[in-house]
């Protein structure tokens, strides 16, 4: 599932190309419609956007977020598997690619195609972005202005696996099941301890941890292992760098453990044994002094 450097890496890929051009014919399949568009009419949908010019793409989390020339931003989660690429017009008999769902037209010849084999992800419209997604998402980890104060409180007070803590996006937003194993790994965090029992110097090493697996899957151009594909349609290289995720059995590169996989709260979890102890469990800190 692509998570915040996937998107990010499709972001940085399209925000210089669709900047400017004005959306022309959009179309849904009829299958995909009810849940790519949550219920709206695809008639509808596109009426929205027909016309309108993208201003910027943007992202918070795993969202991606188009502005509009209306004040309007359209909303994409790729979910699973979809994809939003960048291509060509289609020639008047070019075949449809399969898994394409849907295919937005912009002025210069150009379209973004979105293929979806799972038909989980979504797209909406909306004229408040800001609130519509303050109740999902928490601080955007790679942000300059995010601080260890806030990672700190993120985690504060809570008695379930740091694991779970951190793939909650209302706690941090963007991460998932790759980058919270490669953090924790990279920290020597376990990921079954309890997020509100990490003492300081852990929280510290986990904050910089988080944000430098972040900032080096997207030089990497985000972790193919299955679906993900770029803005462009080429595959990233980060699933050929991951520390543990995945590496169930294989040894571990710091100290020749074997990696063990363990499921926390329905997640596959891989983590080295020796590098990542469990320390001695202390209560959450309910902290009354937030910083
Ligand atoms: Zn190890």
């Amino acid at each position: 599932m692509p998570e915040l450097p996937e998107v990010e890496t499709i972001r940085r890929d399209l925000a210089p190309l669709v900047t400017g051009r004005r959306i022309g014919r959009v179309t849904v399949a009829p299958a995909t419609a009810p849940l790519l568009l949550g219920g709206v009419d695809a008639a509808t949908f596109a009426g929205q956007l027909v016309g309108r010019t993208i201003t910027d793409a943007g992202r918070r989390g795993k969202y991606l977020l188009f502005a509009l020339d209306d004040g309007m931003t359209w909303v994409v989660h790729l979910r699973m598997t979809g994809r939003l690429v960048w291509h060509e017009a289609a020639a008047p008999n070019e075949p449809i690619e399969r898994f394409e769902r849907a295919r937005v037209e912009l002025s210069g010849g150009h379209e973004l195609r979105w293929c979806d084999v799972r038909k989980f992800g979504t797209w909406l419209l909306t004229p408040d972005v800001t609130a519509y997604l303050a109740a999902k998402l928490g601080p955007e980890p790679i942000d300059p202005a995010f601080t260890v104060a806030q990672f700190r409180r993120a985690l504060a007070g809570r008695a379930a696996p740091v694991k779970s803590v951190l793939l909650d996006q209302r706690r941090v937003a963007g991460l998932g099941n790759i980058y919270v194993d490669e953090a924790l790994y990279q920290a020597g965090v376990n990921p079954s301890q309890t997020a509100g029992g990490l003492g300081p110097a852990a929280t510290q090493r986990l904050f910089v941890a988080a944000r430098e697996v972040l900032e080096r899957a997207i030089a990497n151009r985000g972790a193919s292992f299955k679906d993900y594909v770029d803005g462009m349609g080429n595959q990233g290289t980060q699933h050929m760098f991951v520390q543990v995720f995945r590496r169930t059995g294989q040894p571990c590169y710091a100290c020749g453990t074997v990696i063990e996989r363990t499921v926390i709260g329905g997640r596959a979890t891989h983590f080295c044994p020796r590098c990542q102890k469990l320390s001695k469990s202390r209560q959450p800190r309910h902290d009354s002094h937030r910083a």
